[in-house]
C-alpha cells in the first residue's frame, strides 16, 4: 500500500511539528463511518479521474473493474463500494484507499504470468478493505489531518513520477518513525491474506498463485538489492507468513484454473505500450519465433497493436487476419479490426463491421465507443444518439458516452444540448467548474422548453452547491 503509506507520512507532519504524536500502541476505539470513507473516496476518485497518470483505455478500464468486481463480490461485505483503476506505473504494486478505491500498477499486471497472481494481490488489498485497517488508521488522526487527504494522495500520485519532488525527501525522513508506529500493519497483513485467500477460493481463482506470486517477488528482491518490489516494501511480506499461506492453501481442495483470454489479451495490450513501437514489434516478433507464449493469439494481438502504433496499419490488418481464421470471435478482436478499417479509411466499412459485432458483443464499451465515431464521421448524428441513448443506459455514469453525445449534436447544430451534454460529461469527470460553465452555455442558448431549462437549472445548482460547500463539512 505505497500511497497509504505515503500520505500517512505526510499526515504525520503537522502532529510531529506540535510535539502531539498520538499513541499508536492503543488500539483504535473508533472507526471512521462508512459515509466518511465512501466520502474521502469520491474526493479522490474526483482527483484520479484528471490525473495522467491513470490509463484510460476503455478496454483495460473495463477489464480490470471485472475482474475486481468479480473478487469483490466473493467477499464478506456486499455493501462495500469498490472502484478500480490502472497506473501508469511499472513497478509491480497494488494499493487500497478509502472507500473502496484500489489502484493496480500496470507493471502488477505486466510481470503476473497468471490470472490468478493478479487476482490474488486484488483479493489481498480486497482483505485490507474489507477489514477496514484503513479506516481504523485514519480514525487515529485527528479530523483535520485527514481533511485533505485526497489532495495529497493526488499529490503523491504526481510525485511518483517524479521522485525528485518534494514530498519524497520529506518521506524519507519520516519513513523510519512512522514504520515503528505501524507495527500493527503486520497483524493486518495476515489478516488481509487470510480474507484475500477465501475471496479468491470463493470467485474460483487458483488458490495455489498467492503463496507462489509471493514467494517469487520474495526471491526477485535478492537480484534486485535496494529496489524491492514497491508491493514488499509497503506490504512487509515475510518466509513466515508465505509459510501461513501455503498451509491454508494446502488444505483447500485444489482445481485447474485456465486464465481467461482478455486477461492475456490486456496484458499484450499493454505490452504493446512498452518502449517505443519498433521496440514493441521486436518483442512480440521474437516471442512468436521462439514460441515463448502461453497464448499464441494474445501475441498476434499485441503484435497488431503495437502495428497500429508504428503505423504499419497493413501489417496490423494480416495480424488481425490471423486471429479471425485461428480464434472465436471476440469482442477484443473486433473491436481492434473495425478500428484499423475507420483509421484506414474506410469509415463506411468500419460502420457496418461495427454494427454487426455490436449485435454480438452489445455491452463492449471499446466497439460503442468506435461505433459512434464512425457514425459522426459518416454524417450520421441521429443514428448516433439514438444508440448512445441506448447505451446510457447500460453506463449512466460515463462521461465519454456524453461526449459523444455532444458531438453529435454539434453536427445537428443544437447549441442548448450540446452544451448540456459537454456539461454531463464534466460532471460525470468531477470537473466542476467546467461542467458550470457548459451548464451556462446551455442556458444562455435559449432553444430549449421549460422542461428542458429546468432541468438544467437544476444540474447547475447542483455543480455549484457541490463546489461552494466546504470540503469538512458533512
Ligand atoms: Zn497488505
Amino acid at each position: 500500500m505505497k500511497i497509504i503509506f505515503l500520505f500517512l507520512s505526510l499526515l504525520f507532519i503537522p502532529i510531529a511539528l506540535a510535539d502531539d504524536l498520538p499513541d499508536l500502541g492503543e488500539v483504535a476505539q473508533t472507526v471512521l463511518t462508512p459515509q466518511d470513507e465512501q466520502r474521502i473516496g469520491e474526493e479522490i476518485l474526483r482527483e484520479v479521474a484528471t490525473s495522467n497518470e491513470i490509463i484510460s483505455d476503455i478496454e483495460l478500464v473495463d477489464y480490470l473493474q471485472g475482474l475486481g468486481y468479480r473478487l469483490a463480490s466473493n467477499g464478506p461485505d456486499n455493501r462495500q463500494n469498490f472502484t478500480f483503476f490502472v497506473v501508469r506505473d511499472n513497478s509491480i504494486n497494488a494499493f487500497a484507499l478509502p472507500g473502496g478505491v484500489i489502484g493496480v500498477h500496470s507493471g502488477l499486471i505486466l510481470n503476473t504470468s497468471r490470472e490468478s497472481e493478479l487476482a490474488s494481490v486484488i483479493a489481498h488489498e480486497i482483505g485490507h478493505v474489507v477489514q477496514r485497517h484503513l479506516a481504523r488508521m485514519m480514525a487515529q488522526q485527528r479530523q483535520d489531518a485527514w481533511k485533505s487527504i485526497a489532495a495529497m494522495a493526488v499529490a503523491l500520485l504526481a510525485a511518483r513520477s517524479n521522485p525528485e519532488l518534494a514530498g519524497g525527501a520529506m518521506m524519507a525522513s519520516q519513513a523510519g518513525m512512522i514504520q515503528k508506529q505501524l507495527n500493527y500493519t503486520r497483524d493486518n497483513e495476515r489478516e488481509a491474506d487470510r480474507v484475500g485467500l477465501q475471496i479468491l477460493t470463493k470467485a474460483g481463482f487458483d488458490t495455489r498463485a498467492m503463496p507462489a506470486f509471493f514467494e517469487q517477488l520474495m526471491k526477485s528482491t535478492r537480484f534486485y538489492e535496494g529496489s524491492a518490489p514497491s508491493f514488499l516494501r509497503t506490504h512487509p511480506l515475510t518466509s513466515e507468513r508465505i509459510a501461513d499461506i501455503r498451509n491454508r492453501v494446502e488444505q483447500l481442495p485444489y482445481s485447474q484454473v485456465v486464465d481467461s483470454l482478455e486477461f492475456q489479451y490486456m496484458r499484450a495490450k499493454l505490452q504493446a505500450m512498452e518502449g517505443s513501437p519498433q521496440q514493441a514489434i521486436d518483442r512480440f516478433k521474437e516471442v512468436l519465433r521462439e514460441k515463448k507464449y502461453s497464448s499464441e493469439a494474445a501475441q498476434h494481438y499485441g503484435l497488431a497493436m503495437a502495428y497500429e502504433r508504428a503505423n504499419a496499419l497493413e501489417q496490423a490488418r494480416q495480424e488481425v487476419r490471423w486471429l479471425h481464421a485461428n480464434t472465436p470471435r471476440q469482442a477484443v478482436v473486433e473491436t481492434l479490426a473495425t478500428h484499423l478499417e475507420f483509421i484506414m479509411g474506410k469509415p463506411h466499412d468500419a460502420e457496418k463491421e461495427y454494427r454487426r459485432a455490436l449485435a454480438d458483443f452489445p455491452g463492449h464499451r471499446g466497439l460503442i465507443y468506435g461505433y459512434v465515431d464512425a457514425l459522426l464521421a459518416t454524417g450520421q448524428p441521429d443514428v448516433a444518439l439514438m444508440l448512445l441513448g441506448t447505451k446510457q443506459e447500460l453506463y449512466p455514469d460515463d462521461a465519454h458516452l456524453y461526449e459523444l453525445q455532444s458531438q453529435a449534436y454539434t453536427q445537428q447544430g443544437l447549441n442548448m444540448l450540446r452544451h448540456q451534454a459537454q456539461g454531463e460529461a464534466y460532471f460525470h469527470r468531477y470537473n466542476l467548474p467546467a461542467a458550470i460553465e457548459q451548464m451556462e452555455l446551455a442556458l444562455q442558448s435559449g432553444n430549449g422548453d421549460f422542461y428542458q431549462m429546468s432541468i438544467i437549472e437544476a444540474r447547475l445548482k447542483q455543480c455549484r452547491q457541490l463546489l461552494g460547500e466546504p470540503k469538512d463539512k458533512r
